[in-house]
């Protein structure tokens, strides 16, 4: 079987990823005695747009896509949350994705609610007028329900800062007016931010560098095995091991690497940049994704997709910590395997939120025409990220709650107090 089989029966095996959302949120849901009313609200989205549109290819044919987007919930305001571009894109898939970031956004205290947007298809076998004719007509179908104040999309897997350009050129002349403000993950020549391409990877370093003193690992000499060898993991690789930990392991769709004695991620992130596949860098021992997941490291990043640690492979899970830096890992019952082995892990919803941060002062330097260098960048990111994990810890050792459901508790109440406060119109 082939890597990204094996990855699709895996998810297959994890459930339905919008299933996991939602057992996710019952189970805090009971731990805070929520209403059911309020309850019946957060499970279900308050929007699901469907597109189908056609797009001119190559070849002088028509070919039809589908496309979503779908928004959570906007009590603390506009939607907010990625596009991605992948074969295996479901509704489903994106109803999930978008509860994910109303919670991701609510416990780092951004002014958002959570949104997300997907189109079925495999951009790899795109030429670049196809992607753009396919992007640019999707930006059109969602235009609704788009817009600074609204519902303001951004990067997600296989999405980049030029199909970002591409969408707000797009909406901009729909609507007549120039609105960077529309769309984040932007390139610096067309209004993006310093820093926003390396956020998610360096929320992870900075989410590390909090739990591993937490658990008494010093980060420094720490062994790290990264799944996904894409933006967030490159960078958080790289960064790591800036900080003195050791990647032992990385993998991407073609497989992965081992070496105990430390591969140079800077090194193969460059080769992966170039075009080059994890599993043919030659600078370690072949193994499979799954292999990656269980090797006897300190540090496991999950930086690919979700489902990917499940009840069949979570009693093999060696690491200590885990920094989830993909969007649901790790199913709800892995979870618990995991928790009562004692692992610690940094959820989705915390360790991956570098990336909405500063998707966020993107979005604040583009409403006020003002821009920020980088250190600016990275010591606000810094000051969210950090309190926000000592918040989460706080409620966690309070509670006596895992970090995911003390996460969720702060998340969920803080859009819970904001339903509450805007009460039901009319
Ligand atoms: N797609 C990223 C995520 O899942 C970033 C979203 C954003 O910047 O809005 O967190």
């Amino acid at each position: 079987m082939s890597d990204s089989q094996t990855t699709r029966v895996m998810e297959q095996a994890a459930g339905n990823p919008f299933q996991n959302a939602l057992a996710q949120l019952d189970a805090v849901a009971d731990v805070m005695g929520l209403d059911d009313g309020i309850r019946a609200e957060l499970r279900t989205c308050q929007h699901e747009l469907t597109v189908n549109f056609p797009v001119q290819m190559d070849s002088g044919t028509r070919r039809m896509f589908k496309g979503y987007r779908c928004q959570h919930n906007n009590a603390l305001g506009p939607y907010k949350g990625g596009i991605r571009y992948h074969p295996d894109v479901s509704l489903d898939e994106v109803k999930a994705l978008a509860m994910w970031m109303t919670w991701k956004c609510s416990v780092v205290g951004l002014p958002y609610g959570g949104g997300k947007g997907g189109i079925i298809v495999n951009p790899k076998e795109l030429s670049v007028t196809e992607l753009e004719s396919m992007t640019r007509r999707y930006a059109s179908e969602i235009s609704p329900i788009i817009g600074p104040w609204k519902d303001v999309p951004a990067p997600d897997v296989n999405t980049t800062g030029q199909i970002m350009a591409w969408i707000m050129d797009t909406y901009s002349r729909e609507q007549g007016n120039l609105t960077p403000g529309v769309i984040t993950g932007k390139p610096l020549s067309l209004f993006g931010s310093e820093g926003r391409f390396e956020a998610t990877g360096r929320g992870i370093l900075y989410v590390g560098q909090e739990a591993c003193p937490y658990k008494g690992m010093p980060l420094d000499g720490a062994t790290v095995a990264v799944q996904g060898f894409g933006n967030a993991g490159t960078v958080a690789a790289c960064l790591l091991e800036t900080a003195g930990a050791r990647v032992v392991a990385a993998s991407d769709t073609s497989g992965g690497i081992y070496n105990a004695k430390g591969i140079d991620a800077g090194a193969l992130t460059r080769f992966k940049r170039e075009g080059g596949r994890v599993a043919e860098s030659g600078v370690g021992d072949a193994i499979t994704n799954a292999e990656l997941l269980t090797l006897p490291v300190d540090v496991l990043v999950p930086a690919a997709f979700e489902g990917q640690i499940t009840e069949k492979n979570a009693g093999d899970v060696k690491a200590r910590i885990i920094l989830e830096a993909a969007n649901g890992p790790i199913s709800p019952e892995a979870d618990e395997i995991l928790n009562d082995a004692g692992a610690f892990i940094v959820p989705d919803i915390l360790a991956s939120s570098g990336g909405v941060i500063v998707s966020y002062f993107e979005w604040v330097q583009n409403i006020n025409g003002m821009y920020w260098d980088e250190e600016e960048v990275n010591q606000r990111l810094h000051k969210i990220i950090t309190k926000s994990f000592r918040r989460v810890t706080e409620v966690a050792e309070q509670r006596r709650l895992p970090m995911r459901k003390a996460a969720y508790v702060v998340a969920v109440q803080r859009v819970v107090d904001a339903i509450e406060a805007r009460g039901i119109y009319p």
